[in-house]
């Protein structure tokens, strides 16, 4: 028997989305690093997406990038969030390279990094309205210079993240905005620089509608190439799988019940409040997966079966068509927000198909 519940991650379709989101936006003159963070430094995974092309891998968590280069997988590493104060050791010690916000975090990359005669490679994130990570650009040029002054830094170039905190949609203007602040940075420090990094999934519905991209070289995609879906809509990407990972869970209950609960209502253990819609009977079945395992509202069930509730460890299903017995397994596709519950879950078995 199969572990339940599982996580099911097709190889065979992530390497497709990957290769081709890489193709189309190699044709606008822009390289992909793959975004890592909801697999869990996954070396499997990760070595699919090298193989897809992706130029580098970027994780948000120094953590999966430790165990990833473990795990022997060779490519250029980004740790994505601005590294703590406490974690520079480990930064210099496994990632190539970090995108950052603070000097005073710098100057103790360029102390680790000399104490391991290592360069370490320096990308400064701009503030450009998501009001998330970023340096206002006014107060960018003062730390670009800082940091060229730095032994043992290498100013790598920079970028921006839009879409996150605020859902400011990555557009002509913002890119725009970007593309003349990296000019300007070359012209006033007279360097080229290696990267300059539009943003992430969100970004793709402007890299590929022709619009111009100035200087603007590299995305992170993290989603796009996982679910073959942008982030504005979430609508699907043409050619892409969103079927690439599943997630398998295991009926513990089956009985036919009322659907409106008898007795007094209060707060629920998560403190919703239940809607109380008499349908009669219906077949309700219980399956083993909970918030602890995921997000319930991030799962889409197979045509003929509704969600219908939630706790930590059942999630509760009503299926019109379907008979599910004791010991069956349901099927769902699951959003970024389950994916990454999903993955970092210790009751969740992971498998990779199609290796
Ligand atoms: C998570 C993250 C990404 C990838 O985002 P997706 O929407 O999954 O493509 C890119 N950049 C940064 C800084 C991130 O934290």
């Amino acid at each position: 028997m199969m572990p339940a519940p599982r996580v099911e991650i097709d190889l065979k379709k992530i390497h497709h989305n990957a290769s081709a989101l890489v193709e189309r936006l190699a044709s606008r003159g822009i390289s992909v690093t793959s975004v890592t963070k909801a697999t869990l430094g996954s070396a499997e995974i990760a070595k699919a997406l090298i193989d897809a092309g992706v130029s580098a891998l970027g994780d948000s968590r120094i953590e999966n990038i430790e165990a990833m280069r473990l795990a022997g997988v060779a490519a250029e590493m980004t740790l994505i969030r601005s590294p703590m104060l406490s974690q520079t050791e480990q930064v210099v010690e496994h990632s190539d390279v970090s995108f950052n916000t603070e000097i005073e975090v710098i100057k103790r990359l360029s102390q680790e990094a000399r104490k391991r005669q290592r360069t370490h490679g320096v990308v400064l994130m701009v503030e450009l309205g998501d009001l998330r990570e970023g340096i206002m650009p006014k107060d960018l040029r003062e730390t670009v210079g800082e940091t060229l002054r730095l032994p043992n830094i290498f100013f790598k170039g920079i970028g921006t993240n839009l879409a996150c905190r605020c859902g400011v949609s990555p557009d002509a203007s913002n890119m725009a905005e970007l593309s003349n602040i990296a000019d300007l940075i070359e012209e006033t420090f007279d360097l080229k620089m290696e990267i300059v990094s539009g943003g992430n999934s969100a970004n793709l519905e402007w890299a590929l509608s022709g619009a111009e991209t100035g200087k603007i070289n590299n995305l992170r995609l993290g989603e796009a190439i996982l679910l073959g879906c942008e982030t504005l809509h979430r609508q699907p990407i043409n050619g892409l799988f969103t079927d690439a990972i599943t997630l398998f869970a295991e009926v513990i209950e089956s009985k036919v019940k009322p659907s409106k609960p008898s007795g007094t209502i209060a707060q629920t253990a998560f403190g919703e409040a239940v809607p109380c819609i008499d349908r009669g009977l219906v077949a309700q079945s219980i399956l083993a997966i909970g918030h602890q395992d995921t997000d319930p509202y991030g799962l889409t069930p197979p045509e003929g079966v509704e969600i219908m509730g939630a706790s930590s460890d059942h999630l509760i299903i009503t299926s019109e068509s379907c008979e599910l017995p004791v010991g069956s397994e349901v099927p769902f596709q699951i959003n970024y927000s389950a994916l990454l519950h999903t993955m970092t879950s210790p009751f969740i078995t992971k498998t990779v198909i199609n290796i």
